[in-house]
């Protein structure tokens, strides 16, 4: 569903993506860890060119997109839905108005149709109740699962993750992941930058472990948590959990 082959990436002199190669295969979730600075966020932006590889591929479902032309890439985007650490709602509109939105604007779907889904997705996320609110008015883990079920709403091939319960309280986190692993067995394709451990243990199919532009090892969680093989990748782990 989602090749990245010999993805490199540099910003002027330093290289921070050195041949980056990994699947993720229809409805499996990869977790991604690794420390500040390795290249999670970049390799993750770079899947739907809101960051330009140096070199390499990325292919979602068969489809080249490093190839694609500029005038091209919103379409693209629309494959993958992307979920970051800031929600970034539209503060001025309903939570409902949010997640229609660019339904209607990029996919040009009616009205109608644009709330029926959004509906539908906001009961997935466990907030049809509050598709009237304003952003304002949600708990940071409520605003998430908005900005999670705006990204669905647009039927994405893939979705991408970049911490997205690392600006939540503690006792916030727990929803997101919840309608996460939801989202896993429905069967979506799942690429996940994370610092949840537990939740990689419980739902990721595997584990990458990133280190200074490379994929430094990667297995089942068993096999990363249980059985680190680079001295880089226990050092890791010791400091995390
Ligand atoms: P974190 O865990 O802190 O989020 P990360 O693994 O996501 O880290 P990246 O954000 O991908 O790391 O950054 C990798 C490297 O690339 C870092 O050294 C960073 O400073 C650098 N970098 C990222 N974006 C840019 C940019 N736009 N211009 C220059 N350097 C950048
Ligand atoms: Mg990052």
């Amino acid at each position: 569903m989602l090749e990245i082959a010999g993805l490199e990436k540099s910003f002027g002199e330093v290289q921070v993506l050195k041949s980056i190669d990994l699947k993720v295969q229809e409805g499996e979730l990869v977790f991604v860890i690794g420390p500040s600075g390795s290249g999670k966020s970049t390799m993750l932006r770079c899947c739907n060119r809101l960051e330009e590889p140096t070199s390499g591929s990325i292919f979602i479902d068969g489809q080249r997109i490093t190839d694609i032309p500029h005038r091209d890439l919103d379409r693209m985007r629309l494959k993958v839905g992307m979920v970051f650490q800031g929600f970034n709602l539209y503060p001025q509109m309903s939570v409902l108005k949010n997640v229609m939105l660019a339904q209607v604007k990029a996919l040009k779907r009616s009205k109608a149709e644009a709330e029926a889904r959004a509906l539908e997705m906001l009961d997935q996320v466990g907030l049809k109740h509050k598709a009237g609110a304003m952003p304002a008015e949600l708990s940071g883990g409520q605003q998430q699962r908005v900005a999670i079920a705006r990204a669905l709403a647009l039927d994405p091939q893939v979705m991408l993750f970049d911490e997205p319960t690392s600006a939540l309280d503690p006792e916030l986190v727990g929803s997101v992941l919840k309608v996460m692993k939801g989202l896993r067995e429905k069967g979506m394709t799942m690429l996940v930058v994370s610092h949840e451990m537990q939740f990689a243990r419980e739902a990721a199919d595997r584990v990458v472990f990133m280190d200074q532009g490379y994929v430094a090892e990667q297995g089942t969680p068993e096999e990363i948590f249980g059985a680190p093989k680079s001295e880089r990748l226990k050092t890791f782990l010791s400091r995390v959990s």
